[in-house]
């Protein structure tokens, strides 16, 4: 009998209301069961949120101080659990072991980020223009806060909602994926005890499509803090604007990387490199559009492919797998689907486009990494967020008509630049409409710098002091210190 992964709520671990379950299965291969979860309903739902908000009264009124302990014995926990969350989100998602490790391995650090920030938040004093009164700004936890996480990354993409959302004084009720809840309820078992009072920090599992508008529209809730696909973070924000909820929403992304002539190729090429084909190119913030000029795009595509042609995919703990799988068969399918739309308009494909034919791969959603030129600006490849291992590149004349291309497209997520003039690099970085330019750098988030989408890749920054905000509320008060009676009282 395998372990059956329960919801927690108010402090337990329990099963549905229903009693329904389900198994997850490896992307790596889909034979291989990883485990089975019991699957919460509207019911649940309810509960986990009934359990948050009573909850909120005693712990938005303990100190930041008292929250920071904890925060920081929940990142202590989480280290000490690394191998076992990242060995489980390995099997349930497809990534490699080393890039699930690194996922856990963040998660603890923005743990212990927020563990140091908390004692921060204060409000302040203001002087007001009537000497007998003054002016207080409180900051405030927003009440019940519902964090919903996508698959591609959900360890860290819960993370960066329950650790600021916590420091801030705030309950939750955390929704992971529904094809990966495991890593998720197995991390939000190691945070509840790190000494979270009960009820604080719940988590319910179950399809977005069936509990999402009760997780969404529900009275007791004030926040939503979402990551997952623009046009479902559409539908989450119209739910949410019934009750004017605060929203905020970390969705898809295109980043176009503009290569210049004088730029250090190498640096370049091996920063297109992982960020394309990490997690198998299922990363919001991946290189999704390759722009070169004309004078390097030679030696570029030559140069990247023989570096693409190396890449050894295979299941994520083998020593010399590169790429894991794609984590689903409906992403595989879009995939494909969007790479013969650029060919049906006349891209031509210079290495991959096929599934892998080797043993020991056709039991898994396994795809060999792509690299395509000559796409229309109108296909499904630019103008779609494409969520797997497929490169377009292009060639451009000038600065001015890479930036025109780079900004067309819905997405504002990232962006990069890599030239040795400064002076240019800093007129792209002012030029491209996205929530981030790497200079030279390449794709990787930064504890310390907010990360959010502008356009309709999203609305609010997740990591950093922004990130904090997130999850304040902003009160004035004002004092009348000196008794003083308003005239027209008299
Ligand atoms: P998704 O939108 O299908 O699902 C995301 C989450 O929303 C899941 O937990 C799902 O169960 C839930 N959900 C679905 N319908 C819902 C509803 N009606 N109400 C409430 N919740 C609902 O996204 P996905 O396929 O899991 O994730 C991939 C997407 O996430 C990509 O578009 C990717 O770019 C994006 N993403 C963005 C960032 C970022 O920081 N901007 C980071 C990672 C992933």
């Amino acid at each position: 009998m395998t372990e059956l992964y329960k919801l927690i709520i108010n402090g337990k671990q329990v099963e549905s209301e229903s009693g329904a379950t389900a198994q997850i299965n490896n992307p790596a291969r889909t034979n291989e069961v990883v485990g089975s979860l019991s699957v919460g309903s509207v019911e649940d739902a309810k509960k986990a949120i009934d359990s948050a908000y009573d909850s909120f009264g005693g712990w938005s009124e303990t100190t930041p101080r008292a929250r920071s302990q904890i925060l920081f014995r929940a990142a202590e926990l989480l280290a000490q659990s690394e191998s076992e969350i990242a060995e489980i989100l390995t099997r349930e998602q497809g990534k490699t072991y080393p890039e699930s490790l690194n996922e856990v391995r963040l998660s603890s650090a923005v743990f212990k980020y927020y563990a140091g920030l908390a004692p921060t938040i204060s409000g302040r004093k203001v002087d007001l223009t009537d000497p007998t009164e003054f002016g207080l700004v409180f900051k405030k936890p927003i009440g019940v806060t519902v964090a919903i996480a996508p698959w591609n990354s959900p360890v860290i993409l819960m993370a960066v909602k329950l650790a600021p959302a916590l420091a801030a004084g705030n309950t939750i009720v955390a929704k992971p994926a529904s094809s990966t809840p495991l890593a998720d309820l197995m991390m939000c078992g190691v945070v509840n005890k790190a000494g979270l009072p009960p009820g604080v920090l719940n988590i319910v599992t179950g399809k977005g499509s069936e509990i999402g508008e009760e997780l969404v529209s529900n009275k007791k809730v004030s926040k939503i803090a979402f990551t997952g696909e623009t046009e479902t973070g559409k539908t989450v924000m119209s739910i949410a604007s019934r009750g004017i909820k605060r929203v905020s929403l970390e969705l898809g992304g295109s980043d176009p990387m503009i290569v210049c002539d004088d730029a250090d190729l190498d640096l370049a090429i091996d920063a297109a490199l992982v960020s394309r084909f990490r997690n198998c190119g299922q990363v919001c913030m991946s290189v999704k559009r390759l722009y070169i000029q004309k004078g390097k795009y030679e030696a570029f595509v030559q140069r990247i492919t023989e570096r693409i042609r190396k890449i050894t995919i295979g299941d994520g703990f083998a020593k010399e797998s590169k790429m894991g799988p794609l984590h689903s068969k409906t992403q595989k399918q879009k995939i494909m689907g969007q790479l013969s739309d650029a060919v049906e308009k006349g891209a031509n494909v210079i290495y991959g486009g096929k599934e892998p034919t080797e043993s020991g791969l056709s039991q898994g959603y396994f795809y060999y990494p792509t690299l395509v030129a000559n796409v229309d600006q109108t296909s499904k490849l630019i103008q779609e967020e494409v969520f797997g291992p497929v490169l377009p590149i292009f060639k451009f004349s000038t600065i001015k008509e890479a930036i025109d291309l780079a900004n067309d497209s819905p997405y504002g997520l990232g962006s990069s630049i890599w030239t040795k003039d400064l002076d240019l690099a800093m007129t792209a970085a002012s030029k491209i409409i996205a929530g981030t330019t790497w200079i030279n750098s390449f794709h990787e988030p930064q504890i310390d710098l907010p990360f959010g989408g502008l356009k309709e890749s999203g609305l609010g920054k997740e990591m950093s002091i922004e990130g904090l905000e997130n999850y304040l509320e902003t009160k004035s008060v004002v004092v009348n210190s000196k008794g003083k009676k308003r005239a027209w009282l008299d």
